[in-house]
Protein backbone atom coordinates (compact mmCIF):
# COMPACT_ATOMS: atom_id res chain seq x y z
CA UNK A 1 0.00 0.00 0.00
CA UNK A 2 1.51 3.05 -1.14
CA UNK A 3 -0.01 6.55 0.81
CA UNK A 4 0.66 9.85 0.27
CA UNK A 5 1.90 12.04 3.14
CA UNK A 6 -1.66 13.71 3.83
CA UNK A 7 -2.55 9.62 4.19
CA UNK A 8 0.18 9.39 6.16
CA UNK A 9 -1.14 11.82 8.91
CA UNK A 10 -4.59 11.15 8.70
CA UNK A 11 -4.08 7.37 9.56
CA UNK A 12 -0.89 8.25 12.24
CA UNK A 13 -2.78 6.48 14.70
CA UNK A 14 -1.73 3.27 13.33
CA UNK A 15 2.05 2.64 14.58
CA UNK A 16 2.54 -0.03 11.58
CA UNK A 17 2.81 2.72 9.38
CA UNK A 18 6.00 4.89 11.26
CA UNK A 19 8.38 3.55 8.45
CA UNK A 20 7.07 6.31 6.29
CA UNK A 21 9.13 8.99 7.97
CA UNK A 22 12.21 7.40 7.93
CA UNK A 23 14.63 9.67 5.93
CA UNK A 24 14.09 9.09 2.60
CA UNK A 25 16.84 7.06 0.50
CA UNK A 26 19.11 9.04 -1.90
CA UNK A 27 17.67 9.15 -5.22
CA UNK A 28 18.81 7.55 -8.75
CA UNK A 29 19.62 10.38 -11.36
CA UNK A 30 17.58 12.46 -12.27
CA UNK A 31 15.63 12.53 -15.54
CA UNK A 32 15.18 15.67 -17.28
CA UNK A 33 12.69 16.63 -19.68
CA UNK A 34 14.41 17.83 -23.29
CA UNK A 35 11.46 18.86 -25.10
CA UNK A 36 7.88 18.29 -26.29
CA UNK A 37 6.79 18.17 -30.03
CA UNK A 38 3.84 17.04 -32.03
CA UNK A 39 3.72 16.37 -36.38
CA UNK A 40 1.38 14.57 -38.54
CA UNK A 41 1.77 11.13 -39.36
CA UNK A 42 0.89 9.29 -42.57
CA UNK A 43 -2.69 8.52 -42.23
CA UNK A 44 -3.19 11.27 -40.22
CA UNK A 45 -1.53 10.33 -37.06
CA UNK A 46 -0.53 12.57 -34.90
CA UNK A 47 2.81 11.97 -33.27
CA UNK A 48 3.71 12.68 -29.70
CA UNK A 49 7.29 12.86 -29.00
CA UNK A 50 8.43 13.43 -25.13
CA UNK A 51 12.52 13.80 -25.43
CA UNK A 52 13.83 13.51 -22.31
CA UNK A 53 17.38 12.55 -21.11
CA UNK A 54 17.51 9.50 -19.56
CA UNK A 55 15.10 6.75 -20.35
CA UNK A 56 11.81 7.27 -19.02
CA UNK A 57 9.84 5.14 -16.46
CA UNK A 58 6.25 6.47 -17.36
CA UNK A 59 2.57 5.62 -17.16
CA UNK A 60 -0.17 6.99 -19.34
CA UNK A 61 -3.59 7.20 -18.69
CA UNK A 62 -6.09 8.30 -21.09
CA UNK A 63 -9.91 9.85 -21.87
CA UNK A 64 -11.54 10.83 -24.24
CA UNK A 65 -10.13 14.72 -24.25
CA UNK A 66 -6.88 14.13 -22.35
CA UNK A 67 -3.93 11.99 -22.08
CA UNK A 68 -1.96 11.89 -18.89
CA UNK A 69 1.90 10.86 -18.75
CA UNK A 70 3.59 11.00 -15.51
CA UNK A 71 7.12 10.66 -15.84
CA UNK A 72 9.03 9.41 -12.73
CA UNK A 73 11.91 11.02 -11.27
CA UNK A 74 11.66 13.67 -12.98
CA UNK A 75 11.80 17.71 -12.18
CA UNK A 76 11.72 20.49 -13.98
CA UNK A 77 12.60 24.39 -13.00
CA UNK A 78 10.64 25.57 -15.65
CA UNK A 79 8.17 24.34 -18.34
CA UNK A 80 9.31 23.37 -21.34
CA UNK A 81 7.48 25.27 -24.63
CA UNK A 82 5.69 22.58 -26.72
CA UNK A 83 6.23 22.65 -30.20
CA UNK A 84 2.92 21.87 -31.57
CA UNK A 85 1.64 21.45 -35.38
CA UNK A 86 -1.37 23.16 -35.87
CA UNK A 87 -3.23 20.58 -37.57
CA UNK A 88 -2.13 17.14 -34.59
CA UNK A 89 -4.63 16.62 -32.38
CA UNK A 90 -3.00 18.22 -29.42
CA UNK A 91 -4.04 21.08 -28.52
CA UNK A 92 -2.02 22.25 -25.07
CA UNK A 93 0.34 20.14 -23.06
CA UNK A 94 0.25 20.87 -18.98
CA UNK A 95 3.11 20.52 -17.02
CA UNK A 96 2.57 19.77 -13.20
CA UNK A 97 5.51 18.69 -10.98
CA UNK A 98 3.99 15.97 -8.71
CA UNK A 99 6.23 15.44 -6.14
CA UNK A 100 8.80 13.59 -7.93
CA UNK A 101 7.20 12.82 -10.92
CA UNK A 102 6.64 15.14 -13.71
CA UNK A 103 3.02 15.04 -14.85
CA UNK A 104 2.15 16.08 -18.85
CA UNK A 105 -1.48 16.46 -19.35
CA UNK A 106 -1.89 16.53 -22.65
CA UNK A 107 -4.89 18.63 -23.92
CA UNK A 108 -6.87 16.90 -27.23
CA UNK A 109 -8.91 18.38 -29.97
CA UNK A 110 -10.67 14.95 -30.47
CA UNK A 111 -11.56 11.55 -28.93
CA UNK A 112 -8.58 9.51 -30.28
CA UNK A 113 -9.15 5.66 -30.98
CA UNK A 114 -7.03 3.33 -28.13
CA UNK A 115 -3.64 3.22 -28.84
CA UNK A 116 -1.81 -0.24 -29.15
CA UNK A 117 1.37 -1.05 -27.76
CA UNK A 118 2.82 -0.56 -31.39
CA UNK A 119 1.89 2.88 -31.19
CA UNK A 120 4.21 3.45 -28.32
CA UNK A 121 7.99 3.56 -28.52
CA UNK A 122 10.57 4.73 -26.70
CA UNK A 123 13.49 4.93 -28.72
CA UNK A 124 17.24 5.39 -28.07
CA UNK A 125 19.29 8.23 -28.49
CA UNK A 126 20.61 9.20 -31.46
CA UNK A 127 22.22 12.06 -33.75
CA UNK A 128 21.05 15.35 -31.98
CA UNK A 129 18.14 13.50 -30.05
CA UNK A 130 18.13 12.15 -26.66
CA UNK A 131 15.67 9.72 -25.47
CA UNK A 132 12.21 9.60 -26.94
CA UNK A 133 9.22 8.95 -25.65
CA UNK A 134 6.62 8.58 -28.41
CA UNK A 135 3.14 8.06 -29.12
CA UNK A 136 1.39 7.86 -32.32
CA UNK A 137 -2.48 7.96 -32.56
CA UNK A 138 -5.47 8.80 -34.59
CA UNK A 139 -9.48 10.39 -33.98
CA UNK A 140 -11.75 7.18 -33.36
CA UNK A 141 -13.57 6.42 -30.38
CA UNK A 142 -12.24 5.17 -27.42
CA UNK A 143 -14.65 2.45 -26.89
CA UNK A 144 -13.34 0.14 -23.93
CA UNK A 145 -9.64 0.21 -23.08
CA UNK A 146 -7.97 -3.17 -22.79
CA UNK A 147 -7.15 -4.42 -19.61
CA UNK A 148 -4.25 -6.35 -20.88
CA UNK A 149 -1.84 -3.66 -22.00
CA UNK A 150 -0.30 -3.29 -18.68
CA UNK A 151 1.06 0.34 -18.90
CA UNK A 152 -2.13 1.92 -20.23
CA UNK A 153 -4.53 2.51 -17.43
CA UNK A 154 -8.58 3.98 -17.01
CA UNK A 155 -8.59 7.35 -16.68
CA UNK A 156 -8.01 8.82 -13.16
CA UNK A 157 -7.96 12.20 -12.99
CA UNK A 158 -4.38 13.42 -11.53
CA UNK A 159 -5.08 14.07 -8.26
CA UNK A 160 -4.79 18.32 -7.94
CA UNK A 161 -2.70 19.39 -5.00
CA UNK A 162 -4.10 21.87 -2.56
CA UNK A 163 -2.63 24.59 -1.57
CA UNK A 164 -3.85 27.02 1.26
CA UNK A 165 -2.85 30.61 0.52
CA UNK A 166 -3.12 32.58 3.46
CA UNK A 167 -2.59 36.70 3.11
CA UNK A 168 -2.26 37.69 6.67
CA UNK A 169 -3.90 40.15 8.09
CA UNK A 170 -6.95 41.72 6.91
CA UNK A 171 -9.73 44.07 7.93
CA UNK A 172 -9.53 46.03 11.38
CA UNK A 173 -5.87 44.46 11.59
CA UNK A 174 -3.58 46.26 9.16
CA UNK A 175 -0.44 44.43 10.31
CA UNK A 176 2.50 46.33 10.40
CA UNK A 177 2.73 50.02 8.75
CA UNK A 178 5.40 51.36 6.20
CA UNK A 179 6.79 54.66 6.63
CA UNK A 180 5.57 55.73 3.42
CA UNK A 181 1.57 54.52 4.38
CA UNK A 182 1.91 51.25 2.98
CA UNK A 183 -0.13 48.16 4.89
CA UNK A 184 0.71 44.94 4.99
CA UNK A 185 -2.72 43.89 4.36
CA UNK A 186 -3.06 44.97 1.29
CA UNK A 187 0.38 43.84 0.11
CA UNK A 188 -0.45 40.44 1.02
CA UNK A 189 -3.29 40.39 -0.56
CA UNK A 190 -1.93 41.67 -3.90
CA UNK A 191 1.21 39.08 -3.89
CA UNK A 192 -1.17 36.43 -2.64
CA UNK A 193 -3.93 36.63 -5.46
CA UNK A 194 -0.91 36.35 -8.09
CA UNK A 195 -0.22 33.62 -6.21
CA UNK A 196 -3.40 32.09 -6.58
CA UNK A 197 -3.47 32.85 -10.20
CA UNK A 198 -0.18 31.05 -10.92
CA UNK A 199 -0.86 28.23 -8.98
CA UNK A 200 -4.24 27.71 -10.44
CA UNK A 201 -2.14 27.92 -14.12
CA UNK A 202 -0.60 25.52 -12.97
CA UNK A 203 -2.64 22.61 -12.07
CA UNK A 204 -2.95 23.39 -7.98
CA UNK A 205 -6.09 23.91 -6.24
CA UNK A 206 -5.88 26.86 -4.73
CA UNK A 207 -8.27 28.40 -1.61
CA UNK A 208 -7.77 31.64 -0.07
CA UNK A 209 -8.41 32.36 3.37
CA UNK A 210 -9.42 35.84 2.60
CA UNK A 211 -9.90 37.34 -0.79
CA UNK A 212 -10.91 40.28 0.54
CA UNK A 213 -9.71 43.26 3.21
CA UNK A 214 -11.66 40.93 5.68
CA UNK A 215 -10.72 40.00 9.40
CA UNK A 216 -9.84 36.00 9.93
CA UNK A 217 -9.16 35.00 13.39
CA UNK A 218 -5.68 32.99 13.33
CA UNK A 219 -7.16 29.60 14.33
CA UNK A 220 -10.07 29.82 11.37
CA UNK A 221 -6.86 30.62 9.17
CA UNK A 222 -5.36 27.12 10.37
CA UNK A 223 -9.40 25.45 10.29
CA UNK A 224 -9.83 26.27 6.44
CA UNK A 225 -6.85 24.81 5.93
CA UNK A 226 -8.14 21.62 7.79
CA UNK A 227 -11.12 21.81 6.22
CA UNK A 228 -10.42 22.23 2.75
CA UNK A 229 -7.69 19.18 3.37
CA UNK A 230 -4.71 21.06 2.29
CA UNK A 231 -1.38 19.61 1.39
CA UNK A 232 0.37 22.76 1.82
CA UNK A 233 -0.46 25.68 3.56
CA UNK A 234 1.25 29.26 2.71
CA UNK A 235 0.69 32.49 4.66
CA UNK A 236 2.11 35.54 3.58
CA UNK A 237 3.48 38.82 5.54
CA UNK A 238 5.82 41.56 5.52
CA UNK A 239 7.76 42.23 8.82
CA UNK A 240 8.53 45.18 10.29
CA UNK A 241 12.09 46.24 11.99
CA UNK A 242 13.13 49.56 14.35
CA UNK A 243 15.64 49.42 12.37
CA UNK A 244 14.65 50.62 9.12
CA UNK A 245 17.84 49.49 7.50
CA UNK A 246 17.55 46.11 8.00
CA UNK A 247 15.44 44.30 4.95
CA UNK A 248 14.94 40.95 3.75
CA UNK A 249 12.53 38.30 3.23
CA UNK A 250 12.74 35.00 5.99
CA UNK A 251 10.85 31.76 6.22
CA UNK A 252 9.20 30.54 9.46
CA UNK A 253 8.02 27.26 10.36
CA UNK A 254 6.10 26.25 13.19
CA UNK A 255 7.80 25.16 16.71
CA UNK A 256 6.85 25.92 20.52
CA UNK A 257 10.14 27.21 20.80
CA UNK A 258 11.71 29.95 18.85
CA UNK A 259 14.79 29.36 17.40
CA UNK A 260 15.81 32.93 18.13
CA UNK A 261 14.83 35.36 20.06
CA UNK A 262 13.96 38.06 17.06
CA UNK A 263 12.24 34.85 15.63
CA UNK A 264 9.62 34.78 18.97
CA UNK A 265 9.52 38.78 18.96
CA UNK A 266 7.68 37.89 15.56
CA UNK A 267 5.43 35.19 16.62
CA UNK A 268 4.47 37.24 19.22
CA UNK A 269 3.95 40.42 16.88
CA UNK A 270 1.86 38.13 14.44
CA UNK A 271 0.05 36.15 16.79
CA UNK A 272 -1.28 39.85 18.31
CA UNK A 273 -3.62 39.76 15.59
CA UNK A 274 -5.95 37.86 17.47
CA UNK A 275 -5.57 40.00 20.36
CA UNK A 276 -7.92 42.35 18.27
CA UNK A 277 -10.72 40.80 19.10
CA UNK A 278 -10.79 39.74 22.92
CA UNK A 279 -13.26 37.05 22.55
CA UNK A 280 -11.34 35.44 20.02
CA UNK A 281 -7.89 35.26 21.88
CA UNK A 282 -9.59 33.35 24.56
CA UNK A 283 -10.51 30.58 22.60
CA UNK A 284 -6.94 30.42 20.86
CA UNK A 285 -5.72 29.40 24.18
CA UNK A 286 -7.81 26.28 24.52
CA UNK A 287 -7.14 25.05 20.40
CA UNK A 288 -7.58 21.76 20.25
CA UNK A 289 -5.23 21.32 18.10
CA UNK A 290 -2.80 21.86 20.59
CA UNK A 291 -3.70 17.99 21.01
CA UNK A 292 -2.32 17.02 17.61
CA UNK A 293 -0.46 13.25 18.17
CA UNK A 294 3.31 14.34 18.61
CA UNK A 295 3.96 11.46 15.79
CA UNK A 296 1.66 13.84 13.21
CA UNK A 297 3.23 17.33 14.64
CA UNK A 298 6.73 14.89 13.82
CA UNK A 299 5.41 14.48 10.41
CA UNK A 300 4.03 18.11 10.15
CA UNK A 301 7.04 19.71 11.11
CA UNK A 302 9.61 17.54 8.93
CA UNK A 303 7.69 18.45 5.89
CA UNK A 304 7.09 21.92 6.67
CA UNK A 305 10.78 22.27 7.06
CA UNK A 306 11.58 20.51 3.57
CA UNK A 307 9.21 22.85 2.50
CA UNK A 308 10.15 25.68 3.41
CA UNK A 309 14.31 25.26 3.07
CA UNK A 310 13.48 24.83 -0.36
CA UNK A 311 11.36 28.02 -0.63
CA UNK A 312 13.99 30.15 0.84
CA UNK A 313 16.62 28.57 -2.08
CA UNK A 314 13.93 29.40 -4.95
CA UNK A 315 14.09 32.96 -3.48
CA UNK A 316 17.61 33.54 -2.71
CA UNK A 317 18.05 32.05 -6.68
CA UNK A 318 15.45 34.57 -7.52
CA UNK A 319 17.91 36.93 -6.40
CA UNK A 320 15.53 38.43 -3.44
CA UNK A 321 17.21 40.07 -0.83
CA UNK A 322 17.71 37.46 2.24
CA UNK A 323 17.64 39.29 5.77
CA UNK A 324 20.60 38.06 7.20
CA UNK A 325 19.87 34.33 9.96
CA UNK A 326 19.55 30.94 9.13
CA UNK A 327 17.24 30.06 6.08
CA UNK A 328 14.20 28.77 8.12
CA UNK A 329 13.47 29.96 11.31
CA UNK A 330 10.98 28.70 13.86
CA UNK A 331 8.51 30.11 16.28
CA UNK A 332 5.16 29.05 17.58
CA UNK A 333 2.95 30.73 14.81
CA UNK A 334 -0.97 30.45 15.92
CA UNK A 335 -1.69 30.43 11.93
CA UNK A 336 0.67 27.11 11.37
CA UNK A 337 -1.00 25.22 14.24
CA UNK A 338 -2.61 22.50 12.08
CA UNK A 339 -1.76 19.03 10.45
CA UNK A 340 -1.32 20.95 7.01
CA UNK A 341 2.51 21.21 6.15
CA UNK A 342 3.03 25.16 5.73
CA UNK A 343 5.52 27.92 6.47
CA UNK A 344 5.16 31.64 7.31
CA UNK A 345 7.12 33.90 4.98
CA UNK A 346 7.57 37.32 5.66
CA UNK A 347 7.91 38.82 2.20
CA UNK A 348 10.27 41.89 3.18
CA UNK A 349 10.26 44.81 5.12
CA UNK A 350 7.55 47.46 5.43
CA UNK A 351 9.83 49.52 7.78
CA UNK A 352 12.50 49.93 5.15
CA UNK A 353 11.99 52.18 2.40
CA UNK A 354 13.70 50.46 -0.62
CA UNK A 355 11.53 46.99 0.25
CA UNK A 356 8.30 49.29 1.12
CA UNK A 357 8.40 50.51 -2.92
CA UNK A 358 8.92 46.85 -4.03
CA UNK A 359 6.81 45.39 -1.94
CA UNK A 360 3.67 48.37 -3.18
CA UNK A 361 5.57 47.46 -7.05
CA UNK A 362 3.22 44.58 -8.96
CA UNK A 363 6.93 43.69 -10.15
CA UNK A 364 8.32 42.62 -7.62
CA UNK A 365 5.30 40.85 -5.88
CA UNK A 366 5.61 38.45 -9.66
CA UNK A 367 9.03 37.73 -8.87
CA UNK A 368 8.34 36.46 -5.33
CA UNK A 369 5.50 34.43 -6.49
CA UNK A 370 7.37 32.93 -9.29
CA UNK A 371 9.75 32.24 -7.18
CA UNK A 372 6.75 30.44 -4.43
CA UNK A 373 5.61 28.75 -7.11
CA UNK A 374 8.15 26.85 -8.12
CA UNK A 375 9.27 26.07 -4.62
CA UNK A 376 5.82 24.42 -4.63
CA UNK A 377 6.06 22.51 -7.97
CA UNK A 378 9.24 21.23 -6.60
CA UNK A 379 8.00 20.25 -2.70
CA UNK A 380 7.39 16.53 -2.70
CA UNK A 381 3.87 15.96 -2.12
CA UNK A 382 4.46 12.16 -1.59
CA UNK A 383 6.83 10.24 -0.61
ZN1 LIG B 1 2.11 39.90 9.54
Amino acid sequence: MRLTRREVLRFSGLGALVITFLPRVAFAARNSLQSIRTGVQPGNKTRLVIETALRPSYTLEYSENQMIVNIANMTTDDAVAAKLASDALVKSVNQIQNGDKLTLVVNLKKTIAPLNKNQIMVLEPNGDNDYRLVFDFAAGTLGKASTTQTQLTAITPAKKHVIIIDAGHGGKDPGCIGKGGTREKDVVLATAKKLKNKLDAAGFKTYMTRSNDSYLKLAERAELAEKHKGDLFISLHANANPSRSVKGFSIYTLSEKASDEEAQKLADAENAADKIDVSGFEQFSKDIRVALSSLQQHAVAEMSEEYASSCCQSLKRASVDQQPGPDVRHAPFAVLRSTVPGALIELGHLSNAKEEKLLKSSDHQNKLVNAIVKSIKNYNFEV
